[in-house]
């Protein structure tokens, strides 16, 4: 397995995006919502720099393929969340792909009117994007390869590894999202 960014690079660069978040908000009360199961390393590991009012939120987001919904669409389990209304919220995901994730799921936090609303992601893969999307907040541009580690998983294995590597392609890495 070849390591494609170390635990410390991404250490290193947390260091940095957290001083972004700190100078952008200036103090505001801020409720971070991480996207289910891959943010998970990157959000605990952000919040704990972050020394300004936070509130954490989920939500849970998955492509279905099943007899009942159409091919790829996306469900979201809006159940998990606090009422945003009037919140500044910084929605964070482990890695913008094709944007078939984060896109829908910024029109969704929307629609609950908050305050002010920005999007965090710990990795951004060059060249795949089909929505359209700007991360305000971006760790690392990677190119097109499957990785895992630090929240990015292969069959739900691999996530706790400190750093982010690159996964030999298995057959179908679209079934994995
Ligand atoms: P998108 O909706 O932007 O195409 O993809 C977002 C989701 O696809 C991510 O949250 C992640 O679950 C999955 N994904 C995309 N690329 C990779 C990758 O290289 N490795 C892993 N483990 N998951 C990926
Ligand atoms: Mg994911």
């Amino acid at each position: 397995m070849q390591i494609l960014i170390t635990a410390e690079r991404i250490q290193q660069r947390l260091d940095e995006l957290a001083v972004e978040i700190k100078q952008h908000y200036q103090g505001q009360p801020l409720t971070i919502v991480g996207v289910l199961t891959g943010c998970l390393m990157f959000l605990a590991d952000l919040v704990r720099r972050l020394d300004m009012p936070i509130r954490l939120a989920l939500v849970q987001a998955s492509s279905y393929r099943g007899a009942v919904t159409r091919p790829g669409e996306l469900r979201v389990r809006t159940d998990l969340l606090p009422d945003l209304r009037g919140r500044h919220v910084l929605l964070l995901d482990d890695i913008l792909d094709t944007g078939r994730t984060l896109v829908p799921l910024v029109e969704q936090l929307r629609a609950m009117e908050p305050a002010s609303l920005r999007v965090g992601v710990l990795l951004h893969k060059e060249g795949r994007q089909e929505l359209p999307l700007k991360p305000d907040y971006c760790g690392f541009h990677i190119p097109d390869l499957f990785v895992i580690g630090y929240g990015l998983d292969y069959n739900d294995e691999y996530r706790q590894l400190p750093y982010v590597a690159v996964l030999p392609m298995p057959s179908s890495s679209t079934d994995l999202a």
